[in-house]
């Protein structure tokens, strides 16, 4: 039998099959969170995290193919969620002037308030991380971004916009430096979401 992080024996003598099994709980958490949101607005938890991304980003990212990418889902399930919120009138198309087939897809006034609302969902999980020491933090966050940017070349994650995956990115025995910023960057200030990221 292969060994594995839900075999509970298994589990204990390993600290990388507990923070899996860590990680799988936190999994739920969001999940529990997004589903609660998902009752109170009357919209699937996918319709409020494409809401909550659209209030956040740009226009170029806010478009179906985009979407599709950053949710790791079909064009043909985004599309399905996006019928919906234009047919709540949470959201307004703007056709691409330079390609007819596509177009931008916008946050209307009464999507705008709903999304300002549900980007609290998670709360209840960033509350407790208050209390970590700066230590604590910035090893939980260096450790996240590792494993993030693994999956990511994994093709397990799709998009990324986190520094080890910028152009702008370096790492020497100096730390991190940003040639955009020019400027070293300290642990805490690592970006996980950063508008200004260039593919490498
Ligand atoms: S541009 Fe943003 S993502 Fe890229 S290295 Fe600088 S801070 Fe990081």
């Amino acid at each position: 039998m292969r060994v594995s992080p839900f075999n509970i024996q298994q589990q204990a003598e390993s600290t990388e099959r507990k923070i899996v099994v860590a990680l799988e709980r936190i999994a739920t958490a969001f999940r529990v969170l997004l589903w609660q949101e998902s009752k109170e607005t009357a919209l699937s938890p996918i319709q409020i995290q494409i809401l909550i991304f659209l209030l956040f980003h740009s226009s170029e990212k806010c478009k179906v193919s985009y979407l599709a990418q950053e949710f790791n889902m079909t064009k043909a399930t985004i599309s399905d969620s996006v019928k919906i919120l234009l047919e709540k009138k949470l959201i307004k198309k703007t056709d691409d002037l330079a390609d007819t087939r596509s177009y931008t897809i916008e946050l209307t006034h009464a999507g705008k308030k709903t999304a300002e609302k549900s980007s609290n969902f998670a709360f209840a999980i960033e509350k407790p991380l208050t209390s970590l020491t700066n230590e604590q933090k910035e090893t939980m966050l260096s450790g996240l971004l590792t494993l993030i940017h693994q999956l990511n070349k994994a093709g397990i994650i799709t998009i990324q916009r986190m520094c080890f995956t910028c152009a702008h990115y370096q790492n020497s025995k100096a730390g991190h430096y940003c040639t955009l910023l020019q400027s070293r960057l300290v642990a805490n200030e690592l970006r996980v979401d950063c508008p200004e990221h260039t593919l490498a």
